[in-house]
């Protein structure tokens, strides 16, 4: 007998293929390919399309154990609907391109095992072969790095992990491999018997492995012992000794969340590594932004390596709770971190291969002499602050957005806040709750907005509460994101950015209809393109945008300010604005700013320009680099790099970082392919 059951709760966990035959409960229609994740989210995601037929059973699911999702669940990027083939044949096409691959690079056969792809195809690698984070694209350049690498890498015992899946054409595999130096994992994505994707990633070093688990130390000295040296001393020792009579490995030289999880990561590889921060505590970098911010982005996207948020932790964390957190977390960690601690000065040392780093430790000089330095100093470099004719007479206040704490001292004044990106909204709502008389934000080009909670931000990809239920751990997340290349992103991004502005075509046609410069990029890939070509030139709508419908904030288009008179704001148009705030929320230069203000114009010409993909769009000039530039991997400058991004890439690749420092300490051979040609700033 068959009955059929339309879910009303959220009661069930998790279900996958197996699930019928092995609990008796019958078929399930309609569901994703590995599983079926009934939570409050994805409920409503799928409604209309889950539909279970239980034959004998009434459903009693939710007294079952969690199922967890098996590997090949690594194949969905992200849950789909779609129901993609798995089995044998998937396999054996994997097998078969496989074997070809494999022995190909066994003989060293550079063309042969670039013949394995289609002409166009693309490989990512983070460090497996190149020792860089590259994308070959197209068989000439794979080829060529092949011929470059391949001998040196040595790849072996390549395996299949878990059950491929075939969609659309596109068999998609996970791959494990190992090189002469340590573990890899890859994904594959074949189309016709041929590599259209290939990513690799070197996950470990063998014999330098992170202990986990089973290897985990001990912690005590069993026995009795003259003089036992506490947990404590020990630790005290080490910081005293560290950076005074020992000398760091690595230096991090700021200590927000990049710094800090890059930290965690060197200690976890036992290098020996200082975060020096120039804040009195760890997490100011967040608590000293402005009171009303919380983060953007949702939890299951914001962990710290290590130590996921607890699973009460709210959707979009306080950005004082933040703040909290990566104290704990430092502490927690055994991180050296230096707090009231500047870098002011470093310079390289070519014969010796280290650096002379000046610091004012607490209010004393002191320097250091480590081998590598990460600046980790925030992926935007000096605010960006307009010079006015007549701001010197003006008799309010102005300041930078990086500035601006709350609106509370300007209840009941006028407040005039120049920029429409993330910044200059927040601080327009935020003055607008305290009661400020006329806000007014002055907008000068088109903004990208995307809606918080309400287009695609409750979940990031698989960074979900229905990704958690399904088994996509953190870690599993991390690298189906780097897996994904570049060049196709804005297909993707395209798609994405036209469903939501489908879904929320009401909100878009009002935002217009107050006259606000709406866009979603030069070619239409929304907020996600923006953020990896430019870094800025969107707004991730959490409120303010009603109050511009509305009103409630003044907007004030295709103008800028032309002079600023005591109590007033004058515009390219003529209009004055009475004014006793005025807040230049205007942005920050680019990331190699910092190595220029800390080491020299020299070097910062070395390196050039610091993130963007080289897109040919509006502030990422061409040529493309296919790669965030001089981000997480060598630059021009031996023995500088730069870490940073929202928090999530910071987690994400500090992992990879953290090997290629590692390595090096360990003096492992790490020849480098491709470093891109130095692109300056415009
Ligand atoms: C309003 C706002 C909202 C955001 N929301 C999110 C979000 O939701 N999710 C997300 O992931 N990201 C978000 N971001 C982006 C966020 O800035 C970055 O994710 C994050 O701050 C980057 O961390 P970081 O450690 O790289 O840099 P920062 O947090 O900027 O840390 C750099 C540190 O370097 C220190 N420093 C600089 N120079 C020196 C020196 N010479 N000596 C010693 N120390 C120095 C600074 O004091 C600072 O603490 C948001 C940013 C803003 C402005």
């Amino acid at each position: 007998m068959s009955s059929t059951y339309r879910p009303t709760g959220s009661t069930i966990r998790s279900i996958d293929r197996r699930s019928p035959p092995s609990y008796g409960l019958g078929q399930i229609v309609g569901q994703s390919e590995f599983a079926l994740v009934l939570s409050d989210q994805l409920v409503q995601i799928q409604a209309g399309c889950v539909i279970l037929i239980f034959r004998d059973h009434p459903p009693q699911i939710a007294s079952h154990p969690p199922i967890k999702a098996s590997r090949r669940s690594l194949g969905a990027t992200p849950i789909t609907t779609t129901q993609p083939a798995t089995g044998t044949a998937s396999t054996s096409e994997v097998a078969e391109w496989l074997e070809i691959f494999a022995d190909a690079l066994t003989r060293n056969d550079a063309e042969a095992a670039a013949n394995c792809f289609h002409e166009d195809s693309y490989w990512r690698d983070l460090v497996a072969f190149t020792w860089n984070i590259k994308t070959l694209e197209g068989r000439d350049q794979i080829c060529h790095m092949l011929q470059a690498c391949n001998a040196a890498t040595t790849p072996t015992g390549w395996q299949i992990e878990g059950d491929p899946t075939t969609t659309d054409g596109v068999t998609d595999a996970w791959l494990t491999f190992t090189t002469n130096v340590g573990s890899g994992k890859g994904r594959l994505r074949l189309r016709d018997g041929k590599a259209w994707q290939l990513f690799t990633s070197l996950q470990e070093l063998t014999g330098h492995e992170e202990k986990q688990g089973f290897t985990r130390d001990m912690g005590v000295d069993h026995g009795a012992h003259k003089n036992r040296v506490t947990w404590l001393q020990h630790r005290q020792r080490e910081q005293d000794e560290l950076g005074y009579s020992t000398q760091p490995y690595v230096l991090v030289i700021g200590g927000g969340q990049g710094g800090i999880g890059l930290a965690a990561r060197l200690r976890r590889l036992n290098v020996p590594s200082i975060v020096v921060e120039r804040n009195q505590n760890a997490g100011d970098s967040w608590r000293n932004r402005y009171d009303s911010l919380t983060l953007h982005d949702p939890v299951w996207f914001d962990h710290m390596p290590y130590i996921p948020f607890p699973d009460h932790w709210p959707i979009y964390t306080p950005k004082d709770q933040m703040g909290d957190w990566l104290e704990m977390y430092v502490k927690i960690m055994e991180l050296n971190y230096w707090t009231s601690t500047e870098c002011t000065h470093a310079e390289y040392d070519a014969a010796a291969n280290t650096w002379r780093v000046d610091l004012v430790r607490d209010g004393r000089p002191l320097t250091l002499h480590p081998t590598h330095i990460v600046l980790a100093t925030g992926m935007s470099g000096s605010p960006n602050i307009p010079n006015f004719p007549g701001a010197e007479t003006f008799t309010g206040d102005i300041m930078h957005s990086s500035k601006f704490r709350t609106g509370a001292p300007y209840t009941g004044k006028h407040a005039v806040v120049l920029g429409s990106n993330n910044s200059g909204h927040d601080i327009c709502h935020d003055l607008w709750e305290h009661d400020v008389a006329t806000v007014t934000m002055i907008q000068r080009s088109h903004t990208t907005v995307a809606r918080s909670g309400g287009g695609n931000r409750a979940a990031i990809g698989n960074y979900s509460e229905a990704a958690v239920a399904a088994g996509i751990t953190t870690e599993l997340a991390d690298l189906m994101t780097v897996s994904e290349i570049s060049a196709l992103a804005p297909i993707a991004r395209k798609q994405a950015t036209d469903d939501a502005r489908a879904a929320n075509a009401d909100f878009y046609a009002r935002l217009e209809a107050s006259g606000f410069l709406l866009d979603f990029g030069e070619d239409e890939t929304g907020i996600g393109m923006k953020y990896a070509r430019r870094g800025s030139g969107y707004y991730i709508d959490v409120g303010a945008s009603e109050l511009v419908i509305n009103g409630d904030i003044k907007l004030r288009t295709r103008v800028t300010i032309e002079r600023i008179t005591p109590q007033t704001v004058v515009l390219t148009d003529g209009t004055e604005l009475p004014a006793d705030l005025i807040v230049y929320a205007t942005g920050y230069g680019n990331m190699v700013q910092w190595a220029e203000q800390l080491i020299s114009k020299e070097v910062a010409d070395r390196v050039g320009k610091v993130w963007g993909l080289g897109s040919n769009t509006q502030y990422d000039p061409g040529p493309w680099e296919g790669e965030l530039r001089n981000m997480w991997k060598p630059t021009n400058q031996p023995n500088l790099w730069f870490h940073g991004g929202n928090l999530a890439e910071s987690r994400n690749y500090s992992r990879y970082l953290a090997l290629q420092l590692k390595a090096r300490l360990e003096d492992i051979p790490t020849p480098v392919y491709g470093i891109p040609p130095v692109h300056q700033l415009d």
